[in-house]
């Protein structure tokens, strides 16, 4: 009997009907092939750290655990094609031996690359894409029950609806990836009251290769991190204090560990419109919030890119999370906030709590239309849809 399952935080659980592990392409496709045959759905997880509903099935749940490793490598062009069942972690070590290294991270690396990919996780940096602009390449079996290859060269159109597709294209057993020559990054974090940082803010964001800060709501203190190369950008600032330094390869240095559990709502906004949005959420937190929230918020920094689905998609961003315990009534909270979010022209994060489905999400998304097309095409039965992304997509 399958077992439950459950997200990171805990806040999601369902019981699917089966869990698959194929070992290859061919079985893939034959859990894909029969699903569709009896009218069932596929869905494929990851490391379940998306606190939305992406992977619920009550029918076949299919993890990638056996495909792992490297499957080649071109030193010439700086590009790995690694089997989609790699965590992150995984890959960064795998990187590391090649002498690549991805050009950014998030705040952990305990989810699989194919899954950060699918979501659009991002890092933080002014001139950083989200994770899934590494993807140049790879081979999935869509939900027609067909292998297709696929590659930047060939169809750019293809990939820049794939790099951001929430398992709804295809699910994919190999990624080509663009990277950089491994490169260190000195980590410093330091602290400062919340007025310091934001008087300061574009200089932090434009001297510095990673910046972001957490807000703490019941101190009003900010914890800064910068990320740099070593002697650059940033050496001192002079209104905070350094409370910790480190330095190490990029894959070793931007994740740290997570031990507290959290739900989370993030929103990508307008980077020019992101600073008076933060002000009118920490005058609310202040006003309504401080006393039951006593967790933090995060502002981060994106690169704009041309991706159908990235929330960073035709403008530079900056992102502000709000983050909850885990165990604890959140929704309270996130919807009090999200509407503040919502008017500085905002779009949710696929993988953390948000209200958003079809309805408005069109109209945020130039190229909305295009992606659903695409998807009917890919996927004409919907092999690959649940009902929670049925409801996201209005399918
Ligand atoms: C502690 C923590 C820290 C986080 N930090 C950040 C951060 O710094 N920045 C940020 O942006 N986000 C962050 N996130 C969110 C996280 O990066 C995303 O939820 C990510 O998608 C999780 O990856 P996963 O491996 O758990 O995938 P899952 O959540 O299991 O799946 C994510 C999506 O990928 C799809 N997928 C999985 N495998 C395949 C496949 N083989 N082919 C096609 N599609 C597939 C799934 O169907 C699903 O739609 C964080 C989450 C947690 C819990």
């Amino acid at each position: 009997m399958p077992q439950e399952w459950t997200n990171w935080s805990g806040s999601l659980r369902f019981t699917p009907g089966s869990v698959e592990t194929p070992a290859n392409e061919e079985e893939l496709r034959e859990i894909v092939l029969r699903a569709a045959d009896q009218g069932r759905t596929v869905r494929v997880a990851g490391a379940g750290h998306s606190s939305t509903p992406l992977v619920e099935t009550e029918h076949a749940l299919v993890s990638m655990e056996r495909f792992k490793g490297l499957a080649s490598h071109d030193p010439e062009r700086n590009e790995a094609t690694v089997r989609s069942g790699l965590m992150l972690k995984e890959a960064g070590a795998i990187f590391r031996e090649l002498n690549l290294s991805m050009a950014n991270l998030g705040d952990v690396d305990l989810q699989s690359l194919v899954g950060a990919i699918g979501t659009g996780t991002h890092g933080t940096g002014k001139d950083l894409n989200i994770l899934s602009s590494h993807l140049i390449g790879g081979r999935m079996v869509t939900g027609a029950g067909e292998i297709v290859p696929f590659d930047i060269e060939d169809d750019p159109e293809l990939v820049k609806a794939l790099r951001v597709s929430l398992g709804s294209l295809g699910i994919f057993t190999e990624l080509r990836l663009r990277l950089l020559p491994a490169f260190k990054l000195e980590r410093k974090e330091w602290c400062t009251h919340i007025e310091g940082c934001l008087a300061h803010l574009d200089e932090l964001i434009e001297g510095n290769r990673n910046f972001d800060f957490y807000w703490y709501p019941r101190s009003d203190e900010a914890k800064l991190r910068t990320l740099n190369p070593p002697s650059e950008g940033m050496r001192d600032i002079p209104y905070a204090t350094l409370q910790k330094e480190m330095r190490g390869f990029s894959h070793e240095v931007i994740p740290r560990h997570r031990d507290l559990k959290f739900d989370e709502m993030e929103y990508f906004l307008p980077r020019e419109a992101a600073p008076e949005c933060f002000l009118k959420v920490r005058r609310r937190v202040r006003e309504r919030w401080r006393k039951k929230v006593a967790w933090r918020v995060l502002y981060r920094t994106v690169a704009a890119d041309d991706y159908y689905l990235s929330a960073a998609t035709g403008r530079e961003s900056a992102t502000i999370s709000l983050h909850h315990n885990a165990g604890l009534p959140f929704w309270d909270y996130f919807k009090d906030i999200e509407p503040i979010l919502l008017d500085y022209g905002g779009r949710p994060h696929w993988a953390k709590k948000h209200t958003r489905r079809a309805g408005e999400l069109r109209s945020m998304y130039p190229r909305w239309d295009e992606f659903m097309a695409l998807r009917r095409r890919m996927d004409p039965d919907g092999v690959l849809l649940n009902p929670y992304l049925r409801e996201l997509f209005g399918e």
